[in-house]
């Protein structure tokens, strides 16, 4: 038998607000020890219950600024009024620790990087270990109806999300897999089911 080892993964995962998303990466990254999330910097505030360096790097607006001029951001956009973004070292050191790392970003930040896998320069650390997966919810009513349930916001607010729900939705075609997240076991089953045979390919075992 030969020993195959293999290089980690990078696995985007974007999906509309309420789509299901946070529960089915949560539910990867409980699962398999040996995949982690890629922490994140916005300028949002923390919700209740955020630490911040765990849900996300909380900064001021002119830090963030000060990290997109001098280039540190692998992917940054505005996301429901703030910025977001993903620090290219944060990501190659848990990379380096021989982690999948798992990105939940919106779809803007997933064609970011996707630009940089096709055409950036110095992209050969990227190139070969990317997959990006879109969550669709299974029709506009049912995320209507997830996001009155969950309670979390009002409705001038629910009423942007879909409108921006409904812009995200347009771009799942430019994603490698999508999942239509109707019955969450069935979803998670194929989540995971992705990550495994994601691991299994060719080009990145050695
Ligand atoms: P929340 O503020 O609810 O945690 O996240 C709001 C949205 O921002 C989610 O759709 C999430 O995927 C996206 N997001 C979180 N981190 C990043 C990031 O680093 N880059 C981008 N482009 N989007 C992000």
């Amino acid at each position: 038998m030969i020993a195959l080892q293999r290089t980690p993964l990078l696995m985007i995962v974007s999906a509309p607000s309420g789509a299901g998303k946070t529960t089915l990466c949560d539910r990867l990254v409980a699962e398999f020890d040996n995949v982690t999330y890629s922490v994140s910097c916005t300028t949002r505030q923390p919700r209740e219950g955020e630490i911040d360096g765990v849900s996300y790097h909380f900064l001021p607006p002119d830090a963030f600024q000060e990290r997109v001029d001098a280039g540190e951001f692998l992917e940054h956009a505005v996301v429901h009024g703030n910025q977001y973004g993903t620090l290219k070292e944060s990501v190659q050191a848990s990379l380096q620790s021989g982690r999948d790392v798992l990105m939940d970003i919106d779809v803007q930040g997933a064609a970011q990087i996707r630009d940089y896998v096709r055409h950036g320069q110095d992209n050969e650390w990227i190139r070969d270990i990317y997959a990006d997966i879109f969550i669709a919810p299974p029709s506009m009513e049912d995320l209507q109806l997830r996001l009155w349930g969950r309670g979390k916001d009002d409705e001038a607010v629910i009423a942007r999300r879909l409108e921006r729900a409904r812009e995200e939705l347009e771009r799942w075609r430019d994603y490698q897999y999508v999942i239509v997240n109707d019955r969450i076991e069935d979803s998670y089953s194929t989540l995971r089911s992705i990550l495994l045979a994601e691991r299994q390919r060719v080009i990145r075992l050695h």
